[in-house]
């Protein structure tokens, strides 16, 4: 990963971060990590010609106190190349990686299209988190 896309990750994680429910911080130990982020490639499972972001998500086999089956892991990633086919800007690229990021932290598909997790970015790109991702955030840490 390049340093670029790694400033990517890191906006991400300051957005999510920034909305105060959950506090991502970065370890050496990889292995171990509860998210891994990663390029992905192009042959990779559940890759299609239109992917440009993905997230393989692990839960527990046990309800948290909340009631759900809490996130264990994930693996995220973009497909650089297919970034670069489709001429996604920054911001486009931004919205992945934030959209990705929702997914690892346990966060499903939303169906209004100004939410992150909406599963389509708007042209223009305005997607943004809204109180709506916060709040299903918020449910599933039980932090209400
Ligand atoms: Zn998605």
């Amino acid at each position: 990963m390049n340093s670029s896309e790694r400033a990517l990750w890191y906006s991400a994680i300051q957005e999510w971060n920034g909305v105060n429910v959950v506090n991502l911080s970065e370890t050496s130990d990889y292995n171990n990590a509860n998210i891994k982020i990663t390029n992905v490639a192009s042959n990779s499972d559940g890759v299609d010609a239109n992917t440009v972001g993905i997230s393989y998500i692990q839960r527990a086999t046990t309800r948290n106190s909340a009631g759900f089956y809490a996130m264990k892991s994930a693996v995220i990633g973009i497909l650089p190349e297919q970034a670069i086919k489709f001429n996604f800007d920054y911001a486009y690229t931004q919205f992945i990686a934030v959209h990705e990021m929702g997914h690892a932290l346990g966060l499903a598909h939303s169906t209004d299209e100004n939410d992150v997790m909406y599963p389509n970015e708007k042209d223009p790109y305005t997607q943004k988190i809204t109180e709506a991702d916060i709040n299903t955030l918020k449910y599933l840490y039980n932090k209400q």
